[in-house]
């Protein structure tokens, strides 16, 4: 190991922390996989067609079920014996959509990606952070919900990139050039009713100043009777549209005119910070449920079979990101397993003096394992800076 800088090495060094936050955030894996299969016998007549193949749900979801049992257990790498160090090739995941380890690693790698491209857009234009709300609903009728909120937002953008018009209410002077949106479900733990809602950012002319002034009180301006927000001209007017769109009636001037009360909705400059558009659906949720749980160890508060069934439903075939506009086909909701860039100049060198010492061998290994060698037996695992700055993201906490 002393032919070579072992400085180098470090820099691409992964720590024993990083493995056990992810076997950390496996923990509950096991206990989704039973929901899977419980979810499976419950619809066990059902088949499900994609493409021209039909799987029966059952099989679909024992898939599904192993897949996420055996996520973040399997490190592939390859292995210096004698000196004692190992190259993260990859982590098995198993891109679950409530799997807490993969999910964190995906909305890091999306905010990773796209903030350097809105920090470009944020030069020329204005970014704005729209919040879209509905009334909260039972389980039963939350996936009904979600697909209604996903085609009122497809609806309300064609008046916004001024595809269609609204008579008296010129769109074109706010300039919008796109939209991402991102679809969150959380739950209102005390009625147990779900609030699904979106997180948008929003491209729109320079200098227009749509959050200001906050001068309107309504319905939606009080918490608990108190009075905590005011909203601005643009805001009740979104408020009004979205609420026409969601319900599915005619959108005209006369008609948000005539509107005492739109839905709530919330826009704010975005000054820089974006983190909220790139979270997975059901991360706050899952993040209320985990605290509840550790505020007096009751296992019941986590997330129970009834409300992952609400929630898988929900979710199922539905696009929780998509962009519009300038960001259209953007890819957004995609989930990939590996490390996309090449490995870099500086890793091909230090495998190449590792190699000058011993031959490396291929080989699996077991999380558990990993997490020994680094912590008991002081291996180095090195691994490029995708995968690296992956499991480094596990640690941060989801809301
Ligand atoms: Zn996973």
């Amino acid at each position: 190991m002393d032919l070579f800088d072992i400085s180098k090495l470090n820099t691409y060094k992964t720590s024993g922390k990083s493995f056990c936050d992810m076997a950390r955030r496996i923990r509950i894996n096991p206990l989704i996989a039973d929901y899977y299969e419980q979810l499976g016998s419950d619809y066990d007549d059902l088949l499900v067609t994609r493409g021209f193949n039909t799987t029966d749900f059952q099989t679909k979801c024992h898939r599904r079920a192993e897949r996420i049992l055996q996520c973040g257990r399997t490190v592939s790498t390859s292995t210096w014996k004698e000196s004692k160090v190992h190259h993260i090739k990859s982590v098995q995941l198993c891109a679950d959509k409530f799997c807490g380890n993969c999910q964190k690693q995906f909305a890091n790698r999306r905010e990773h990606r796209y903030t350097p491209l809105l920090n470009v857009l944020n030069e020329k234009y204005d970014l704005y952070h729209v919040a879209l709300t509905v009334p909260n609903c039972t389980g039963f009728f939350l996936p009904d919900t979600v697909g209604k909120i996903l085609k009122a937002f497809g609806k309300m953008m064609k008046f916004f990139l001024c595809r269609k018009k609204i008579r008296g209410l010129p769109f074109e002077g706010l300039g919008c050039r796109g939209a991402i949106r991102s679809l969150e479900i959380t739950m209102n733990e005390s009625m147990s009713t779900y609030h699904p809602h979106l997180h948008c950012m929003f491209v729109f002319r320079k200098g227009i100043n749509l959050d200001k002034p906050k001068v309107f009180t309504n319905n939606f301006s009080f918490s608990k009777g108190r009075k905590v927000q005011q909203f601005s001209a643009f805001e009740v007017l979104i408020q009004k549209l979205w609420r026409l769109c969601f319900d599915g009636d005619k959108v005209t001037k006369a008609a948000i005119e005539d509107l005492s009360e739109g839905y709530s909705c919330i826009v704010n400059y975005a000054d820089g910070n974006y983190h909220q558009i790139f979270k997975y659906a059901v991360a706050g949720l899952l993040a209320d449920k985990k605290k509840a749980m550790r505020k007096d160890g009751n296992v019941q508060r986590g997330l129970s079979y009834t409300e992952f069934k609400d929630l898988y439903f929900a979710l199922e075939n539905r696009r929780a990101l998509q962009g519009y506009g300038c960001f259209y086909g953007l890819k957004l909701d995609e989930a990939e397993l590996n490390a996309d860039d090449a490995a870099d100049e500086e890793i091909r060198s230090i495998i190449h003096s590792l190699n000058g010492i011993e031959e490396c061998m291929y080989s699996k290994e077991k999380l558990r394992d990993v997490i020994e060698n680094i912590v008991i037996k002081n291996h180095v695992y090195f691994s490029d800076k995708d995968i690296k700055s992956n499991l480094e993201s596990l640690a941060e906490d989801d809301t």
